[in-house]
């Protein structure tokens, strides 16, 4: 599933092509994927010109000269392909620019495309009561303690809250977690500010990290098996069920089950 860095390293790469150049044609090959498309889209992006993109926790932004901004979700198996030469099965909205082509291309069709007025784009609802974005100034420790207060609920639990962070999925709270020796079953109202204050610089160290990893171009995105490409050999914990943890620790990685999800983490570095 695309997690954040994913859709920054998606948004940084269409950028490149996109931003400034003015929308020639807009194609649909289905009347809708996770949701319909909204009414208007064809008309309102066809000429229109795009003045900058952007992301908000998993949603891409591509804002255009006419007040309004295409907000797209790329849900489970969603990816946007750039000047292929073929269209292919699964591309449901194809975009042309005077020199490029984009198709968001989606076998499974859990993603979705709005149109929102960029004025008003804080108030589409999905963003409406959104806790702020984990790369961005709003979140602090002093966030995450005013968050936390008098909670009981673990704290890998709370981090995967929309409403308390913006975006963060299973892997990156994982390895978050495990950077900033947090114990994930920890109550989160129970942890304390100086734990707090080693997990936002580590949140946003593995979501930069993975940024890196991702590449600058959506041509190094996807791999040539379309699968969307996880550097799994660099996570300290997500994935590694009984494999030796990280030097100078002699612990084991062990595979919990919280909130129906797994939780990697090392019982040794993780109090
Ligand atoms: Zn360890």
């Amino acid at each position: 599933m695309p997690e954040l860095p994913e859709v920054e390293t998606t948004v940084r790469g269409l950028a490149r092509y996109l931003k400034g150049e003015r929308i020639e044609r807009v194609l649909l090959h289905r009347p809708d994927m996770r949701f319909p498309f909204p009414p208007g889209l064809v008309q309102t992006l066809t000429g229109a010109r795009v003045t900058d993109l952007g992301r908000r926790a998993k949603y891409g932004l591509i804002h255009t000269d006419r007040a309004t901004t295409m907000v797209f979700h790329l849900g489970m198996s969603g990816r946007w392909r750039i000047d292929f030469s073929e269209p292919a099965k699964h591309d449901h909205l194809v975009i042309e620019t005077a020199s490029h082509r984009f198709a968001l291309h989606d076998p499974r069709r859990f993603g979705f495309v709005d149109l929102v007025d960029t004025d008003a784009l804080e108030s589409w609802p999905p963003f409406a009561a959104m806790g702020p974005e984990p790369l961005g100034p709003g979140l602090s420790a002093g966030h995450l303690r005013d968050a936390f207060k008098r909670r009981r609920q673990a704290i890998k639990l709370m981090l995967l809250d929309q409403r308390i962070v913006a975006g963060l999925g299973n892997i990156y709270v994982c390895e978050a977690l495990f950077r900033a020796r947090i114990g994930p079953r920890k109550p989160a109202g129970t942890v304390s500010r100086p734990a707090l204050e080693r997990l936002v610089p580590a949140i946003r160290a593995v979501l930069e990290q993975a940024i890196g990893d991702g590449g600058s171009t959506l041509r190094d995105y996807a791999r040539p098996d379309g699968e969307l490409g996880y550097f799994a050999s660099r996570f300290d914990v997500y994935g590694r069920e009984g494999k030796p943890c990280r030097p100078p620790c002699s612990g084991t990685v062990k595979r919990i089950v919280q909130g129906g999800r797994s939780t990697w983490f090392c019982p040794r570095c993780q109090k």
